[in-house]
């Protein structure tokens, strides 16, 4: 696939979104695909899997029914595709390819068909995805996987594959930042912006970084209002994905520190810089929610799982990653009628130097990057890197009180 040159005498396409009405009980199947999970209904007591979501089993009108993980085998029954809609999104998309999919474990479905799935009868996988408007759909892909699987026109409308994008990556000084950098431009990312708070200073793997042929250094200081207002003149209409990796972490509770600079330095990057580039590149963005292959598609922000419950240890930090949360899901809310898919990462420790205290396992660097690319390759909304991060996220699942009291003693 070539990406061309974005015709200027052709109209921009304004963003439609894909019909997004769900019953309160369905949004059960959004919330795990967020997740990059599926998960049916499946009854308690007769054991009956259903789809589509329902207040009660469809078999024996139980109540008792509980969201189960699902592998998604199925028989393709039928095909059609699709050449005219009254639907806008879809209109604009056409043709669309849809088929009626035989679930091994019970029920059927009608799915969006990946391009490579054979005629009927054939075998499938139906996994589930986030549409632009961030609603749960059913995706049916060939059963066995091939390289060129992501590159699906269909598919795509559900990812946010880095592949012939433009990314920008808010710091390139941080060993996150270069493995970010670095898996970026192993996924196919056309361009890479990787911003650099002093550039008049060299830092160490800046030779390296440079090295890449995709990448382009940019002077970027996240708590300076001015530079941030002007790269997004430069480049905000051209950023597909941007990733908000610049973070300033100190371990510091509140007892073991007298004055609130530092608290002040940490709030001014993890939080106020996330807001001054959601107010600089954020309408861009918005307005490029829906330009075919050139859209912009997605807005990573690193945060943290002690954004969940406080981590005393590290505690002014922890409190400065809340704030950046409920931030990211205001901007989720704001980017969301345009398409614009925010993602919201969750790593636990980092093996880092703010962490050297604590107990391995720590999540290195180049995991947490390929976590973050597959995620944009997924169109996940949340995402935990890393087993400490997923157990956690459990925990707090199951149970938010326990979760502050393991981290706090
Ligand atoms: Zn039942």
């Amino acid at each position: 696939m070539i990406r061309k040159k974005k015709n200027p005498v052709l109209r921009t396409r304004l963003p439609t979104l894909p019909p997004a009405a769900r019953s309160r009980v369905a949004l059960g199947l959004t919330a795990a695909a967020a997740l990059g999970r599926f998960e049916l209904q499946q009854c308690r007591d007769c054991g009956a899997v259903q789809y589509p979501p329902r207040e009660a089993c469809q078999r024996c009108l139980s109540i008792r029914l509980a969201w189960k993980s699902q592998s998604g085998q199925g028989e393709l029954l039928a095909a059609t595709v699709l050449h005219h809609s009254n639907d806008l999104f879809f209109r604009e998309r056409l043709p669309w390819r849809l088929g009626l999919v035989k679930l091994d474990n019970g029920p059927t479905v009608v799915a969006h068909l990946h391009a490579a799935v054979p005629a009927a009868p054939a075998a499938v996988r139906v996994s589930v995805r986030l549409d632009r408007a961030g609603q749960a759909v059913l995706v049916a892909q060939p059963d066995k996987e091939t390289s060129d699987m992501a590159e699906d026109r269909q598919l795509r409308e559900f990812t946010c594959d880095p592949r012939l994008r433009k990314v920008l990556v808010t710091d390139g000084k941080t060993a996150v930042g270069q493995a970010l950098v670095r898996a970026l431009a192993a996924a196919g990312a056309e361009i890479v912006w990787v911003g650099h708070a002093e550039p008049w200073k060299k830092f160490a793997g800046f030779d390296e970084l440079k090295s890449i042929p995709q990448v382009t250094l940019v002077p970027l200081d996240v708590t300076d209002s001015k530079n941030v207002r002007e790269l997004a003149a430069e480049i905000g209409g051209k950023v597909d994905i941007l990733i908000n990796n610049a973070e300033l972490h100190r371990a510091f509770g509140i007892g073991n520190r007298h004055g609130v600079e530092t608290a002040r330095a940490e709030m001014d990057v993890n939080y106020f810089g996330l807001l001054r580039l959601a107010q600089e590149f954020g309408p861009a963005m918005r307005s490029r929610g829906a330009d075919g292959l050139a859209s912009a598609v997605a807005w990573v922000n690193l945060l943290s799982i002690y954004a969940l419950a406080n981590f005393p240890p590290h505690g002014t930090f922890s409190a400065s990653k809340a704030a950046a949360q409920s931030l990211a899901q205001c901007l989720r809310a704001e980017m969301r009628p345009a398409g614009v898919r925010v993602v919201n990462v969750f790593p636990g420790p980092l093996d880092d130097e703010w962490s050297q205290l604590l107990l391995p396992p720590k999540l290195a660097p180049a995991a947490l990057a390929a976590a973050i690319v597959k995620a944009l390759r997924d169109g996940v909304e949340d995402v935990y890197p890393g087993d400490v991060a997923q157990e956690w996220l459990e925990r707090w699942r199951d149970n938010p009180k326990a979760l502050e009291r393991e981290l706090s003693t």
